[in-house]
């Protein structure tokens, strides 16, 4: 057994992540007066939600009028009627208090004429259930509206008491033997210490896992750690085939140009400079939802219309608005197309390209945020002492395809819905569960192994194995043969866990280990992915299968739960929740606005 000498750290609510979700759940619990950690691996500005450009959804109506109800209507259909009612319910309703939350803490919103939060349009956002026109639902700090929600959110931690621990590293959950999460054991990346937390409560806010594919939008630490945790606690991951693809990715870096920039007028063309969209998508043309203009544009190149020597791109115009408005609205983006495309956007087309995005899929938990463990006799089983929150988790607001700035408000929503459920169920005044020794072990067992493998694969060179393996064989189409080939090569990649080789045995910044504990965790959130998919004999949102073109709502409406051990994965569904939280007699939506429908724009 391997001998590591650990600190232990006692709480009400240990929070792991410092993203959007991480820090929304912190501040809540904390501002309760619970004795609340945040642990984080990157210091907690860096999160990869400081990346977020075009903004985050709600019905505020200052541009125009809007409804929760539409907001919902959109999700809903967005999700291509997969999510869960009651939780997309409570989103759309309790988005506009989240935002102005979110200002009165400080968020430097952009600003309309008369003083008020600035909106755009983003895709698939509308007015009238679908019936009327784009409505400008997304509010905005400029295209840097990341950014200023997590600097003002980490100030808000700070002021009320939220304790953090930087650059601490998650290495496994610890759970009771009658199945509740007690806490989670961690590596110190810069003294190479190991520290146990106990807690009432752990939250997982660790992001999602967009490095398992080779090009993607999202930082080298979206590695999905709190999948992989789960995943080895012998809990499920849900909806996990259903991978965004965001349609304007600059082509060849893989960094993104947010939506906003449609939604401020921008819009896509082919070889023949023609906006192609018009004919996809007549009704909201460029500013679809993201699977349909990923698929369209996918076609497009396909059919020989792609743009660039070898016509496989496509580009996005921008040099018709006034420079003005680049200026004020999209400063962020015309920096980054300067750097990573080498295009001045007021006079050239951004060379654009659908890139990796966003996971739909997670943990499995309620609108609280509480994980689920699904049995037969109970659906809605909860894990007690575990929630996730944002991207990790799957609640499921995004269903099949998440609309641009849902997840945003996803993650205050629901980082605030987790802090005041643990308001209700942790009891401050109750004992801290004691360490766990064999479940500490049993972790650390599986860091030394690790630390000390001395196999034949190097962790970069499996990691590009599994990332290549994925973009090509889980991509924006997929068909039968694909998926099978692309399982069976997953499997095997994911068997080579056990041939690693890891050259640093040092325990101080150690970037070798680190990104071995990454590999570990992506390599289940990958495999979930592929098997997930290739059992969904369907078309939904971002699952196109071009051998099964239809949604089929009567065998597929159900999401997937996937568990996964070691190299296997063992697939069951859960029914989605149909019922909205509020009846309509009570001032809900009429559930007939809900129904299934053909999903057209
Ligand atoms: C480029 C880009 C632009 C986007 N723009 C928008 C937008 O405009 N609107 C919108 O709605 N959505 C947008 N999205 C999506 C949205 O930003 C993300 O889904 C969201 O920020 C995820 O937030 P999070 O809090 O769940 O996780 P993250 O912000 O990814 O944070 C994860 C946290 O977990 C910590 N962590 C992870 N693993 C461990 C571990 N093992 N131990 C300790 N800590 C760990 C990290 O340190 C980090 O603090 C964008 C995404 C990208 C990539």
């Amino acid at each position: 057994m391997a001998a590591y000498e650990f600190e232990t750290h006692d709480y009400d609510v240990v929070v792991v992540g410092a993203g959007g979700a991480g820090l929304r759940a912190t501040l809540g619990m904390a501002e309760q007066g619970l004795r609340t950690a945040c642990v984080t691996k990157v210091f907690p500005t860096r999160s990869h939600t400081v990346a977020a450009q075009g903004g985050i959804a709600a019905s505020l109506s200052n541009m125009g009028p809007d409804h929760w109800q539409w907001h919902m209507y959109d999700t809903v259909k967005g999700s291509d009627w997969l999510g869960d009612t009651d939780a997309m319910e409570y989103l759309a309703r309790e988005a506009p208090k989240a935002v102005y939350e979110l200002e009165h803490y400080g968020v430097p919103f952009s600003r309309t004429e008369e003083g008020r939060i600035y909106q755009r349009p983003f895709g698939g956002h509308t007015t009238e259930f679908g019936e009327g026109p784009a409505v400008q639902r997304t509010c905005a700090a400029a295209d840097r509206t990341g950014h200023a929600i997590l600097h003002t959110l980490y100030g808000q931690s700070l002021k009320n008491n939220a304790e953090f621990y930087i650059e601490y590293f998650a290495i496994d959950l610890i759970m009771s033997d009658d199945g509740a999460c007690t806490g989670v054991v961690c590596w110190k990346l810069d003294d190479g210490t190991i520290h146990v937390f106990n807690a009432k409560m752990v939250v997982l806010a660790t992001g999602g896992y967009g490095r398992a594919y080779f090009s993607a939008t999202s930082a080298h630490t979206c590695t999905g750690d709190g999948g992989g945790m789960v995943a080895r606690a012998g809990l499920p991951l849900q909806d996990m085939e259903f991978v965004q693809f965001h349609p304007t990715g600059i082509f060849g870096a893989g960094c993104l140009i947010t939506e906003g920039a449609r939604g401020e007028g921008g819009y896509l063309t082919n070889s023949e400079g023609e906006r192609f969209m018009e004919r996809y998508a007549p009704q909201y043309k460029d500013l679809a939802p993201r699977d349909y203009v990923s698929r369209s544009m996918t076609m497009e190149i396909r059919e020989g219309r792609g743009v660039g020597p070898n016509g496989d791109h496509i580009h996005l115009n921008l040099s018709h608005l006034p420079a003005e408005a680049l200026n004020l609205r999209l400063p962020g983006i015309s920096e980054s197309a300067k750097i990573f495309a080498g295009v001045d956007v007021t006079k050239e087309p951004i060379p654009v390209l659908p890139t990796v995005h966003y996971n739909m899929g997670g943990v499995p938990t309620n609108y609280w945020g509480e994980v689920l463990n699904p049995t037969a006799e109970d659906p809605n089983a909860i894990v007690p002492g575990l929630m996730a929150v944002g991207e990790a988790g799957c609640a499921s607001v995004h269903g099949a395809n998440r609309l641009g700035s849902n997840s945003l408000i996803d993650l205050v929503v629901f980082g605030r819905a987790a802090a005041i459920r643990a308001g209700r169920v942790v009891d401050a005044e109750s004992a801290v569960p004691e360490t766990n020794s064999a479940q500490v072990d049993k972790a650390l067992d599986r860091f030394d192994g690790l630390r000390h493998a001395a196999g034949s694969t190097p962790t970069a060179e499996l990691r590009l194995e599994m990332q290549k393996t994925m973009q090509e064989d889980a991509a924006v189409f997929r068909t039968s043969k694909t998926l099978a080939a692309g399982l069976e090569k997953m499997t095997g990649v994911a068997a080579k866990l056990d041939d690693l080789h890891v050259t640093d045995r040092s325990m101080i910044w150690n970037s070798d280990l680190m990104e071995t504990l990454e590999l570990t965790n992506l390599m289940p959130n990958a495999l979930a992915t592929i098997a997930g998919a290739e059992a969904r004999k369907e078309s939904r949102g971002a699952h196109a299968h071009e051998d099964f073109t239809k949604r089929d709502d009567k065998s597929w409406r159900v999401h997937t739960v996937a568990r996964v051990d070691g190299n296997s994965v063992d697939l069951g569904y859960r029914p989605i929740i149909e019922d909205p939280l509020t009846p309509e007699k009570e001032g809900g939506i009429a559930i007939k606005k809900i129904a299934p429908k053909e999903r057209t724009f």
